[in-house]
């Protein structure tokens, strides 16, 4: 229903959890300044915001769909306004400006000011570091800091986010009391690279003593760290991960290939044997900690060789939780610059099947092994007469979940239960409360 005079919002976001919680920042000085501000909505709005990805070809083909699908609106006049920022924008928007001109403001990744002044509001300086929460409310995201330092030959993200710029250890205790406040009993350490955290404002690897002071907290129960570096990682993190409970049993680190020749193109500033050590090392030092990491296969150079030394690493390294990623070519990063993409899709595609079939296997006999265990685990949401829940080793989105039965009891989203596995498929586990 329209209430008279206020103008109604609806954000929309695409790409990353990075993404959204520049989103959930935007959508709290909109409702701060009088907006009705709704999320994804397909509800009508006077003012419509999109949030685009830019990072890969398919991201960027869906932002644009986007935004030509609000321009059409707005061209039938069914919006009043139309803006567009994020990742895609910042990189490209004079392009965008010129094809499509019904977009009433391109803005960048840093023009949240900009941004809401032009709408009509006013930015407030007092509620940086609030959000308008749009996750369940057990669960938020935490982004530790902006941008990129490494130079991946791959990647086009440092040209869009700039250099590395991390958040202060004090502005992120208190952004997370703020969620804890709220309800929130997991917190999701984001940013390009954890493992890079602290380096730029306080001259050292700060992450360890992030995690130690944020794993001090009351009420939260589970902290979570997604995209660490391998390179040079900061051990100390190991340390306090082991003493801290609450801190999940849980590493997200991307190591993209495992071939000399490759991961020297793709100036990943690490070798195969300092790779296959850090594997041993978080195996040896923390036995029950889960892995998940993603590759990229396709890189241009990429050989039957390098591609079966990789092969025999996932073997090798039983990463419990794996992507594959063809690669595509970035304009403007190094390897577009210095490298032709000389893989034929059809090869990269089968390299990729290849691996996940691999995957499969380690990740099904990892979920056998399972059954007839007992999990603490988070319920997330109801599915019909299931629970879909996850435990400590599961983040949302990219990994398992526990489809839970609980014929006799209604069970709370957001609290933990007992639950003891039953059966087990490739990527998922079935199980009752206990
Ligand atoms: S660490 Fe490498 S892959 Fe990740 S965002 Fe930085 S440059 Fe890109």
């Amino acid at each position: 229903m329209k209430t008279k005079g206020i103008k109604r919002v609806n954000v929309i976001t695409l790409g990353c959890s990075k993404n959204l919680v520049d989103s959930e920042s935007l959508m709290l000085q909109l409702e701060s300044n009088g907006f009705r501000v709704a999320h994804d909505s397909n509800k009508p709005a006077e003012i419509v915001i999109i949030n685009t990805c830019g990072f890969i070809n398919d991201a960027k083909k869906e932002s644009i769909e986007t935004i030509l699908q609000y321009e059409d609106l707005r061209n039938k006049n069914k919006i009043e306004k139309l803006f567009v920022f994020g990742c895609l924008s910042e990189r490209y928007k004079e392009n965008l400006e010129k094809e499509i001109p019904l977009v009433d403001k391109y803005f960048g990744v840093y023009d949240l000011k900009d941004l809401i002044e032009s709408i009509g509001g006013h930015f407030k300086v007092e509620l940086v570091g609030e959000r308008s929460l749009t996750t369940p409310k057990h669960y938020a995201y935490l982004k530790i800091s902006e941008g990129c330092d490494r130079t991946c030959s791959f990647c086009a993200i440092p040209l869009i986010k700039g250099k590395h710029q991390s958040r202060p250890i004090e502005d992120l205790v208190r952004e997370a009391e703020f969620l804890i406040r709220k309800g929130v009993k997991e917190i999701i350490l984001i940013a390009q690279d954890l493992s890079y955290y602290g380096i730029d404002i306080y001259k050292e690897p700060k992450l360890s003593e992030l995690i130690d002071k944020l794993s001090d907290l009351k009420g939260l129960k589970w902290l979570r760290l997604h995209y660490t570096f391998p390179a040079k990682f900061p051990k100390d993190v190991i340390d306090v991960m082991k003493v801290k409970p609450n801190i999940c049993k849980y590493m997200d680190i991307p190591v993209q290939h495992i071939s000399d020749k490759i991961l020297s193109n793709m100036r990943r500033g690490i070798t195969k044997k300092q790779t296959y050590e850090l594997i041993e090392y978080f195996r040896k030092e923390i036995p029950e900690m889960v892995l998940r990491t993603t590759l990229l296969v396709g890189h241009p150079g990429e050989t039957d060789e390098d591609f079966n030394e990789l092969v025999e690493f996932v073997r090798f390294a039983k990463f419990e939780r794996l992507g594959v990623f063809t690669y595509s070519e970035e304009e403007n990063t190094y390897s577009a610059i210095n490298f032709k993409d000389d893989i034929p899709f059809s090869i990269k595609q089968s390299r990729m099947d290849e691996i996940m079939d691999i995957q499969r296997e380690i990740s099904n006999g990892l979920n056998v092994n399972k059954i007839g265990k007992s999990f603490k685990v988070i319920i997330d949401r109801k599915e019909g007469d299931y629970y879909v829940g996850r435990t400590e080793f599961d983040s949302l989105d990219v990994d398992n979940e526990v489809i839970v039965k609980s014929e006799k009891k209604n069970l709370r989203l957001g609290n933990f239960y007992n639950v003891k596995i039953k059966s087990a498929d490739d990527f998922d586990l079935i199980g009752e409360i206990e």
